[in-house]
């Protein structure tokens, strides 16, 4: 497999929440992470049927127009009540406006709807590099937990406020982002990452 290089790696992402948090998992490699959206390209429709084939199909775009190694992420929070929704559809259930209390309500709706007594939950994150030569690789994480409700913390992004990682009693939206960084969804498809590509 390809080594990843010190320099430049396109993050196949118009997410600021998600930029934010890949910079400081890969600048110690001294690599710095450049947004996609900030070198004007496109992201394309994500048709996959899994979060890693939506990886595939943005890290791909995105090596192909740089011609620079490009990394994505796909990631979701999946409900065990719900079916495993919103999964691959968690940033469409924010809807146009992005509003993610908006789509943290549509949640508790959903699950009230259906009494579970079962809250638990998990993010999801498959991240794909994508060379500019067609070489690529998937590693995927995931972060276990429950639901609460109301949502609580201004921390984070997206669910972060709803969801209480395993073991803990605060929310990712509650927790100090190094200490959600080091053990998110993100931080454990990463490690893989580094494992594979950067050591
Ligand atoms: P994507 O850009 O299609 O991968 O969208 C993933 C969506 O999942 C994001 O917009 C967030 O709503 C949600 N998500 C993924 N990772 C996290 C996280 O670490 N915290 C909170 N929400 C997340």
């Amino acid at each position: 497999m390809l080594k990843l290089r010190p320099g430049r790696l396109i993050i196949a992402s118009h997410n600021d929440g998600k930029i934010k948090e890949i910079n400081a998992l890969v600048s110690p490699f001294k690599i710095k992470a450049v947004s996609s959206k900030k070198i004007g390209l496109i992201e394309p429709e994500e048709t996959g049927k899994t979060f890693a084939e939506n990886a595939m199909i943005k890290a791909r775009a995105a090596a192909s127009a740089s011609r620079l190694p490009a990394l994505a992420d796909d990631s979701g929070l999946e409900v065990s009540a719900l079916d495993g929704a919103p999964g691959i559809y968690s940033a469409r259930w924010s809807g146009p406006q992005r509003d993610f209390y908006f789509a943290m309500a549509k949640i508790e709706t959903a699950l009230e709807e259906k009494h579970p007594t079962d809250l638990s939950a998990r993010f999801v994150c498959a991240l794909c590099l994508a060379w500019p030569n067609g070489d690529e690789a998937v590693f995927e994480g995931e972060a276990t937990g429950s639901l609460t409700f109301p949502p609580r913390g201004m921390q984070g992004f997206g669910y972060d406020p709803i969801f209480v990682p395993e073991g803990y009693d605060i929310t990712f939206g509650e927790m100090e982002p190094d200490k959600k960084h080091a053990m998110s969804h993100r931080a454990n498809a990463f490690r893989k990452l580094i494992d594979a590509c950067l050591t």
